[in-house]
């Protein structure tokens, strides 16, 4: 039964990419069915499939890092264990953002085809917004230059998108206080608020906490260790149930997202995608490579074992809502064990993003190679900045939050770190949501590898199992 729901996925997101063509080609986004059918869709699609698995992810996030500690022998095994993953977190997120930055540079996206119309039409609303400036204030853009560019900020986010001012919500904040309000405060958070605002750092560090109390208390605890193992086993459980539905959500996600962002608006930022999902199946087969030779496991095996999750994260755009797929694919697939999958897997689901680390280099320098040289984007390309672009978009991705657009919200980090004005990004919010699916199915597979890879050093390899009889 289990190996048809594969299929099942891929069938009805074809499927859906078909309706979402067609909806996008023949439909009028202003008559009512249009507007009907893109409802519904996002009913069973968003509110209906992602809500259910989102219901879930919370107590998972929990039971899972409680039963993945409790299940490590020692201190010492648990101390090695977190040391590979992070170790692997981290080489794995730099080669990402190297590919990225490789792929910008070599490709120059932002030099190309309808770039070039950006940068013209760019041009010459910037004559439009000096004129603006000098009829307003009476003084000369040039001589009060300081002024006219804190004037520009406060012009160019007029009539903004919703997206647009959560971007600027994360503006003129010190690193220093980018640290303390979105790492120190959420970690620290009350585990029952944690809880119910789906607060992954602050859940993660309270579940590790509880775990290594638990571990460390040996049998007198051993009742609440034996409480959350059964918990994780039973929120797999439900998991399963809910993949019954999950052909029929991927193709409403499908249909919903194709629709609204037709195909026309890649005619000018076609290259821009090309390198974005160009890096990203370039890092998927270094993925895989490292998962061949050092988790030792067949790549087509693993693709086999991992495609549920992949389709899920690539429909919903969340690697958070995809968090009780991927561990399930990873223990009853895989056969990776319980205690890796899930210790490892919820934390790097949370700050292991290898996609969208790719997507944060790439989309910067994109933007200062159409932009760069305007009156309001001082910056060039030098060794300097592709450095600061580097390291700030490693940063930002750990810092995103595994749901969709957060890779979008955390680039300001990396647009202001080289002095790029964040109302440049949304220039290229048109086919975010698109780029999207292939960063958030890139991450998956990245935490999804690190499990592999973590278990295969904590346990001899068992042998070869086909996936499909493994299920
Ligand atoms: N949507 C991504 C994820 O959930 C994060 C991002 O926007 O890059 O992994």
């Amino acid at each position: 039964m289990r190996p048809r729901l594969h299929n099942l996925i891929f069938v009805f997101m074809a499927l859906g990419v078909v309706v979402g063509l067609l909806l996008s080609r023949f439909g009028d986004p202003t008559a009512g069915w249009y507007e009907t059918s893109i409802q519904w869709l996002d009913f069973f699609g968003k509110t209906v499939f992602v809500g259910l698995l989102k219901m879930i992810i919370a107590p998972l996030i929990l039971a899972s890092i409680v039963a993945g500690v409790t299940s490590i022998p020692s201190f010492k095994d648990a101390g090695r264990i977190g040391f590979r993953t992070l170790g692997y977190y981290i080489g794995t997120t730099t080669i990402a953002v190297g590919i990225g930055l490789v792929f910008v540079l070599v490709i120059q996206p932002g030099n190309r085809g309808g770039a070039e119309s950006m940068r013209a039409k760019r041009m010459s609303q910037l004559v439009e917004r000096r004129a603006e400036f000098e009829k307003e204030t009476g003084l000369s853009a040039k001589a009060a230059e300081a002024q006219y560019l804190n004037w520009l900020v406060v012009r160019e986010g007029e009539g903004q998108s919703g997206k647009y001012s959560r971007v600027v919500a994360k503006r003129d904040r010190t690193t220093f206080e980018m640290f303390v309000d979105d790492i120190v405060k959420p970690l620290l958070d009350n585990p029952f608020h944690a809880l119910s605002q789906r607060n992954s750092l602050g859940i993660i560090f309270f579940a590790l906490l509880l775990g290594l109390a638990i571990a460390s208390l040996g049998a007198p605890a051993r009742p609440v260790a034996e409480f959350f193992q059964a918990m994780n086993v039973v929120i797999l459980k439900i998991t399963g149930w809910l993949m019954a539905i999950s052909p029929f959500a991927v193709f409403c996600l499908m249909s919903s997202i194709i629709a609204t962002h037709g195909p026309e608006v890649f005619e000018s930022l076609g290259w821009y995608c090309g390198t974005v999902i160009g890096g990203n199946v370039v890092h998927v087969g270094v993925l895989l490579t490292i998962c061949a030779v050092v988790g030792r496991m067949n790549p087509l095996r693993f693709l086999r074992g991992i495609r549920e999750a992949w389709a899920v994260a690539f429909a919903t755009r969340s690697s958070a809502a995809t968090l009780p797929v991927t561990v399930r694919c990873l223990i009853q697939n895989l056969g990776v064990s319980p205690k890796v999958a899930n210790f490892t897997v919820p934390i790097g689901a949370t700050v292991n993003m290898d996609g969208t680390a790719l997507y944060e280099g790439v989309a910067v320098i994109f933007l200062i190679q159409i932009y760069g040289g305007m009156d309001d984007v001082g910056i060039s390309l030098a060794m300097g900045a592709i450095l600061i672009i580097f390291i700030t978009a490693v940063l930002a991705s750990v810092g995103a939050a595994a749901v969709p657009d957060a890779g979008l919200v955390t680039m300001v980090l990396v647009a202001t770190a080289v002095h790029l004005p964040v109302y440049y990004l949304p220039f290229i919010f048109a086919v975010d949501a698109f780029l999207d699916m292939f960063r958030t199915s890139t991450n998956v597979m990245g935490d999804a590898v690190g499990a592999v890879i973590v278990d295969r050093y904590e346990a001899p390899a068992p042998p070869s199992v086909p996936a499909e009889a493994s299920e």
